[in-house]
C-alpha cells in the first residue's frame, strides 16, 4: 500500500509528542501533557509517488503489552526516542528494543531504526554523552541522531533520514 508506518517509542517524558509535533505542526510547548496515542498523517513524495506517511506517538513504557505488540506488528519503521538528560531512559528503550527484534526477526535488516537522544539543548543537566548514544546504536545495529525538538535541531533531518533509509533498503 501506499502507507509507511511510522513508530515513535519511548519513555514518558522524553520529548515523543514534541519531535512529532514539532516535525507535523511546526510548534514546540514547555509543558508537559502525557499523550493517549495518537496517530498523525501527511501525505509526501517517496519515489515519485504521493504516499501517507503515518507517524503513531505512543504513550510509552506504560502501553499495553498487547497495544505495544500491534503497533510493532504494524510498523514499517521505528524511532526510539531516550532523553539525554536521563540515562534511565535509555535503559528503558532496551526491552521494547527487544521486542521489535523478536517480532520482526529475519526481516529486521530491512526495517529503518533510529536510536534518538532529544533534549540534546540542555547541556547542563546532560546524563547521557553522544558517544554512549552511538555505541548503544551500534550495538543494537540501527542509526542514531541526537535532536532538539525544543530548538529544531535535527527534527526534520530524522524524518528524511528515516524515509531515506527506506528508500535505500
Ligand atoms: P513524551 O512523554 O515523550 O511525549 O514527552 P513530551 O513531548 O510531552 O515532552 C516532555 C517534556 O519535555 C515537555 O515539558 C517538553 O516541553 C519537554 N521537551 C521535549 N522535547 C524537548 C527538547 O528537545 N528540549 C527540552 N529542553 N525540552 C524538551
Ligand atoms: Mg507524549
Amino acid at each position: 500500500s501506499n502507507d509507511y508506518r511510522v513508530v515513535v517509542f519511548g519513555a514518558g517524558g522524553v520529548g515523543k509528542s514534541s519531535l512529532v509535533l514539532r516535525f507535523v505542526k511546526g510548534t514546540f510547548r514547555e509543558s508537559y501533557i502525557p499523550t493517549i496515542e495518537d496517530t498523525y498523517r501527511q501525505v509526501i513524495s517517496c519515489n515519485k509517488n504521493i504516499c501517507t506517511l503515518q507517524i503513531t506517538d505512543t504513550t510509552g513504557s506504560h502501553q499495553f503489552p498487547a497495544m505495544q505488540r500491534l503497533s510493532i506488528s504494524k510498523g514499517h519503521a521505528f524511532i526510539l526516542v531516550y532523553s539525554c538528560t536521563s540515562k534511565q531512559s535509555l535503559e528503558e528503550l532496551r526491552p521494547i528494543w527487544e521486542v521489535i527484534k523478536e517480532m520482526k526477526g529475519a526481516e529486521l535488516p530491512n526495517i529503518p531504526v533510529m536510536l534518538v537522544g532529544n533534549k540534546c539543548d540542555e547541556t547542563e543537566n546532560r546524563e547521557v554523552p553522544l558517544t554512549e548514544g552511538e555505541a548503544e546504536s551500534k550495538g543494537w545495529g540501527c542509526n542514531f541522531m541526537e535532536t532538539s525538538a525544543k530548538t529544531n535541531h535535527n527534527v526534520k533531518e530524522l524524518f528524511q533520514e528515516l524515509l531515506n533509509m527506506e528508500k535505500n533498503r
